[in-house]
């Protein structure tokens, strides 16, 4: 059985919906197709949701009429017979009922995630209805049954087997699948989701739950890149990848994969494949255990990284310093990404700003306290970098220009990272496509 999940531009649009008909019954393997919400109606529903939030009911009204007028124009190209139109027609009807009603009640977090499960709900209801009309056997799956998060949000993943399990035992004539992406119950019950991009992440979950025997992300580009396309001119798509290399470069900014879904898939070693909806046949990127060659494949970037310096000569030849400094990011539940030292100084990057003055205010009395933020970090990724000959002098002399702040090498030898001035981002990839990979 394999998985086939399909984000919101895949599903964005009517044609779109067709084409993805097309591809989920292109074999006869039994598979699950994981949706996403339609394009742009998670981020209406996150708007909604602020107006309501903010008790601005006007603006909110405003925003459901409007999103609820693209599903009706949508569902009137979707389907052709009047039945099937009725059907479409009732189910739109529902969900913009349901956030009508939300208006009038008191707003709160829990009543939040039920507006936001609505897109996703929504796109694999619309979808089952055109299955339908032509002709294609099929069974909904309704993720709130199966999908479920615990109470540090962490997907349950035994349970989400044994759910699971039990629903396809159930429906065992069947070989076509469809179920929400992104949605969930949290350990109250409740409706919840895994975040933004999450859709990603539930075909993974739901890829290991079942060990599939592939888990395709089909988006709108034919693969990860070996650099942001949206600044370099000349990119290629990799062949293939381990699940390490991929695992940086989705958290370093290659947006194409939500960072979390590969955990899942490399537990339960299945391998996830890379795919395009727009062009089928191209090759895209294969996840494998194997990294399949040797050397730099990629650099990505992620901005808005703050560095925090804590420099102290109590540190020369003190042991435990390291840990104290660690437990206060731990106390804060900040993630650290890069780390430097030196023998009196240490270097930290963090990405999130939510928690920083209290950590420095924390951090103070261990030494003089620098922060530096608008920062980047560049990384390269590939296979075995350590051993590959040349990685370091390329670098080094593709970005003599460059004034790099930190450099982490080593840690992982999947991965060398460098700290910049965002400002020098584009000026720092566009050189690394040239001297790394010979790419204007
Ligand atoms: N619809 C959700 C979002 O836009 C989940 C996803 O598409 O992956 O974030
Ligand atoms: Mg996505």
């Amino acid at each position: 059985m394999k998985i086939m999940k399909f984000g919101g531009t895949s599903v964005g649009k009517p044609e779109r919906m067709r084409q993805v008909s097309q591809l989920i019954t292109k074999d006869t393997e039994p598979k699950i197709v994981v949706l996403s919400a339609l394009s742009g109606t998670t981020n209406a529903l996150v708007e909604i949701g602020n107006f309501i939030s903010s008790g601005e009911r006007e603006k909110a009204k405003e925003q459901i009429e409007k999103l609820e007028a693209h599903y009706q124009s949508f569902i009137s190209d979707l389907v052709k017979g009047e039945k099937a139109l009725a059907k479409a027609k009732a189910i739109v009807a529902e969900h913009f009922e349901f956030l009508t009603i939300i208006l009038r009640i008191s707003f709160s977090e829990a009543l939040n995630k039920d507006i936001l499960a609505q897109g996703e709900l929504l796109s694999t209801k619309l979808f089952s209805v055109f299955l339908e009309e032509n002709g294609i056997d099929h069974m909904l799956l309704p993720a709130l049954e199966f999908m479920s998060i615990d109470s540090h949000d962490e997907p349950q993943i035994n349970s989400i087997k044994n759910k699971l399990g039990q629903q396809l035992q159930q429906h065992k004539d069947k070989s076509l699948f469809i179920t929400q992406g992104y949605i969930c119950r949290n350990a109250r019950g409740e409706v919840d989701n895994l975040k933004r991009g999450g859709s990603d992440y539930s075909a993974s979950l739901i890829a290991a739950a079942i060990n599939a025997t592939v888990c395709e992300i089909w988006t709108d580009i034919d693969g990860m890149h070996n650099n942001d396309p949206r600044v370099v001119k000349k990119t290629v798509a990799i062949e293939q990848l381990s699940f390490e290399e991929a695992a940086e470069l989705a958290y370093f900014g290659a947006k194409i994969l939500h960072p979390a879904s590969i955990w899942p898939a490399q537990f339960y070693k299945v391998p996830v494949k890379l795919l395009n909806t727009m062009q089928p046949e191209a090759k895209g990127t294969l996840i494998t255990e194997e990294a399949g060659s040797v050397g730099v494949k990629a650099v990505a970037a992620k901005d808005g990284i703050i560095a925090i310096n804590i420099k102290s000569s109590r540190m020369l030849l003190a042991y435990g310093f390291l840990r104290k400094i660690f437990e206060v990011f731990e106390k804060y539940r900040t993630p650290i990404d890069m780390i430097t030292t030196s023998e009196v100084a240490v270097s930290v990057t963090i990405d999130s700003a939510v928690d920083l003055k209290a950590i420095l205010k924390e951090l103070e009395p261990f030494g003089t306290v620098e922060v530096e933020d608008n920062l980047t970090i560049v990384s390269i990724v590939g296979n075995e970098l350590v051993q590959t000959r040349d990685v370091m002098s390329k670098l080094f002399d593709a970005l003599t220009s460059i004034p790099i702040r930190m450099v982490s090498y080593g840690g992982s030898k999947h991965n060398i990272s460098l700290l910049i001035p965002f400002a020098h981002k584009i000026e720092t990839l566009q050189l690394l496509n040239k001297g790394l990979f010979g790419l204007e």
